[in-house]
C-alpha cells in the first residue's frame, strides 16, 4: 500500500470531501488524524477507518484557533506519529449579498478557510521539510477562479487566498521535498452546499450547464487528492487542479 507507515492529518475530515479523502488515504495505508469541529463526526469517520482495519483517531478542533491546531497536531504526533500528509478541507459556506455582509461573517470566512489553512501548514510543514518528504493539499474552490456567483464574495476571497498561500508555500517548501497544491472543486454534493442557503434552483441550473451533466461527488475530489499526495506527483507543486465537471 502506497502510504503504509505514513500519517495523514485531514481537517474537515468528519464530512463531505474531507471524509472521502480520509477514507481514501486510509485505504492506501495511511494512519489518519480525522480533525473536525465536531467530535462526533470525526469519531464516526475514524471508527469507519478502524472497522476497515486501518489506524485513525478523531480530533475535535476549530482550525481557526492556533492553540486548537497545535493541540490537534500534538495529539496526532503522540498517538499516530508525525504527519507527512496534510489535507486542509475544513470549510463553511453561505450566500451573503455585499450590502448585508456582516464584518463578523466576513472575518469568520477568512478565519476558517485561509487562517485555518495557514495554521495547519505552519504546524505540520516544518517536520515534513525536516524529513525531506511531505504532501500538502489545500481545498480551494472554483469560486476562487470565477467568483462563484452573487453572494459569495467572502467565500471567493477566502478561497483565492488559499491559492496564493499554496503557490507561495510550494516555492518555499519545494527544495525540501514537500509539495503544496490546491484543489478547486466545482459543485460537489455535500452537507455544505445543502446548508449554504443557495437561491432556489441554482444548483439544478449549474448542473444543467455542466458538460458532464451531473453534480460532483466527494470521491471525485478524493481521486484528485490521491494523485497529489502520491509519490509519483513529486514534480507537481504549486498547482490548482479543478474537478468541476467541465464548468466554464
Ligand atoms: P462539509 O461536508 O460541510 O465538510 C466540511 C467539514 O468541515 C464539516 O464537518 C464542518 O463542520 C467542518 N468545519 C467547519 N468549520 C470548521 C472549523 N473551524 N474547524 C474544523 N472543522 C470545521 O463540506 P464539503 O463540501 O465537504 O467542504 C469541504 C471543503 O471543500 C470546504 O473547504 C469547502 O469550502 C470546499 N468546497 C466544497 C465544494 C462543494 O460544492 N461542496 C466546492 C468547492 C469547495 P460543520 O458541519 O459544523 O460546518
Amino acid at each position: 500500500m502506497e502510504h503504509a507507515g505514513r500519517i495523514a492529518f485531514v481537517t474537515g475530515g468528519g464530512s463531505g470531501i474531507g471524509r472521502a479523502i480520509a477514507l481514501r488515504l486510509a485505504s492506501a495505508g495511511a494512519a489518519v488524524a480525522v480533525v473536525d469541529l465536531h467530535a462526533g463526526a470525526a469519531e464516526a469517520v475514524a471508527a469507519e477507518i478502524r472497522a476497515g482495519g486501518g489506524r485513525a483517531i478523531a480530533v475535535a478542533a476549530d482550525v481557526s484557533a492556533a492553540r486548537a491546531v497545535a493541540d490537534a497536531a500534538a495529539r496526532a504526533r503522540a498517538e499516530l506519529g508525525t504527519p507527512s500528509i496534510l489535507v486542509n478541507s475544513a470549510g463553511i459556506a453561505a450566500f451573503d449579498p455585499i450590502a448585508t455582509l456582516a464584518e463578523e461573517t466576513f472575518d469568520r470566512m477568512i478565519a476558517v478557510h485561509l487562517k485555518g489553512t495557514f495554521l495547519a501548514c505552519r504546524e505540520l510543514a516544518p517536520a515534513m521539510a525536516e524529513a525531506g518528504w511531505g504532501r500538502i493539499v489545500n481545498v480551494s474552490s472554483t469560486a476562487a477562479l470565477n467568483g462563484g456567483g452573487p453572494g459569495l464574495s467572502h467565500y471567493a476571497a477566502a478561497k483565492a487566498g488559499v491559492i496564493g498561500l499554496t503557490k507561495s508555500l510550494a516555492q518555499e517548501l519545494g527544495p525540501r521535498g514537500v509539495t503544496v497544491n490546491a484543489i478547486a472543486p466545482g459543485l460537489i454534493d455535500t452537507p455544505l452546499i445543502r446548508g449554504a442557503g443557495a437561491p432556489e434552483g441554482l444548483y439544478d441550473e449549474v448542473v444543467r450547464r455542466l458538460p458532464v451533466r451531473r453534480i460532483g461527488q466527494p470521491d471525485d475530489v478524493a481521486a484528485a487528492c490521491a494523485y497529489l499526495v502520491s509519490d509519483e506527483a513529486g514534480f507537481c507543486t504549486g498547482q490548482v487542479i479543478s474537478p468541476n465537471g467541465g464548468a466554464a
